[in-house]
């Protein structure tokens, strides 16, 4: 029976690419052991997987700790590793817990690797990395040019681990995806929020003019990707995974209005983000030759089906704001 160790599996999207693998839903890892290691900081969830699971084993602790990696490592086939201090707002206030979890956790993390003799990882990432771009799209051969703390620790992991692929020969393989959006992601970010806000008749904040854009990719379509990564990616290689489908915050606003049933006297201009990024677009050509990655979730459906899901379980997002205190 294979085994995989998944961090962060509690958050957003690590918890969806968990449910798929105990739902046997990736080919070749059909019946494998997953170890789910996450701190529970105030964005992971212990109900986002299964109460119980003869298949899970979930762990609450910190990718920075040293004895407890070298003690759930030996023995896995697999480390995908999602977990990260993932919100831009709030790297802005909070840089250094930014890098201790990005930067020293994914180096904490290879090390246990190496010294465990683990065979694959794949490290998710994101395309932040790249900073804004005005026109065209970003293949990977990019630089690097990050512009908040957030994506700076992101883009610092990413060379950690580019070291330890040179230096140590590991197996490891990036993605850097676009902006996620699904079910169970954390009423902080845009999509949850607005929808969440406009579901309990509240207003949404808008950042500025609403002319950022951003490119939305589902989270099943991602993890599809990830998936396809774990099995078929080079080691060392960057894969960068899109949807396709960019829109401005304004247009999404629009979106999820019509969605909720909500006008637009319901949304409030607040003054721009620090250092708000203009545009993301990626060019994902490269999964797409190599892996036969295709997204196959169509926006506006995937959307509709977000905004229901919320809908449906409010009992879900009602206790997230309630534990943040955040409305
Ligand atoms: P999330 O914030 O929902 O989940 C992060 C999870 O990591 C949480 O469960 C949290 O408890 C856990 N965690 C944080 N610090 C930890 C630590 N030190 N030790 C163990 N666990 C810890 O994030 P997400 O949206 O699911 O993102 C997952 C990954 O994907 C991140 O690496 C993020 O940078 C990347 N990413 C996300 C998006 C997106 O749109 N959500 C886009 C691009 C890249």
């Amino acid at each position: 029976m294979r085994r995989i160790l998944v961090t962060g599996g509690a958050g957003f999207i690590g918890s969806h690419f968990v449910r798929t693998l105990l739902a046997d839903g990736y080919q070749g890892w059909e019946g494998a052991r997953v170890t789910v290691l996450d701190k529970l900081t105030y964005a992971g969830n212990r109900e986002n997987l299964p109460a119980a699971h003869p298949r899970l084993e979930f762990v609450t602790g910190d990718i920075c700790d040293e004895n407890l990696l070298a003690r759930l490592l030996p023995g896995q086939d697999a480390v995908v590793h999602f977990a990260a201090e993932s919100h831009v707002d709030r790297s802005l206030a909070a840089a250094g817990e930014f890098v201790h979890a990005n930067v020293v956790g994914t180096q904490r993390l290879l090390d246990a690797v190496l010294r465990s003799g683990v065979g694959r990882m794949v490290h998710i990432s994101t395309d932040e990395v790249y900073g804004s771009i005005t026109e065209g799209s970003w293949t990977e051969e990019w630089p690097l040019l990050p512009n908040t703390p957030y994506a700076a620790s992101k883009a610092a992991a990413e060379m950690v681990v580019r070291s330890f692929v040179r230096t140590h020969g590991l197996n490891v393989s990036t993605t850097r995806c676009s902006n996620n959006y699904g079910p169970y992601q954390h009423p902080e970010k845009l999509i949850p929020l607005f929808t969440t806000n406009l579901l309990d008749g509240l207003e949404v904040p808008l950042y500025g003019d609403g002319s950022n854009a951003r490119e939305w990719l589902h989270v099943d379509d991602h993890c599809r990707a990830i998936h396809l990564v774990l099995d078929g990616g080079r080691p060392g290689e960057v894969y960068n995974i899109g949807g396709g489908n960019e829109r401005t915050n304004l247009e999404m606003t629009e979106h999820l209005l019509r969605l909720t049933g909500a006008d637009r006297s319901k949304v409030r201009r607040v003054a721009d983000r620090k250092g708000h990024d203009l545009r993301y677009s990626i060019d994902d050509g490269k999964i797409r030759r190599e892996l036969g990655y295709r997204p196959l979730v169509p926006f506006e459906q995937g959307l509709a089906d977000t905004v229901a899901w919320y809908r449906e379980n409010a009992q879900w997002w009602k206790g997230v704001k309630h534990a943040a205190g955040k409305r």
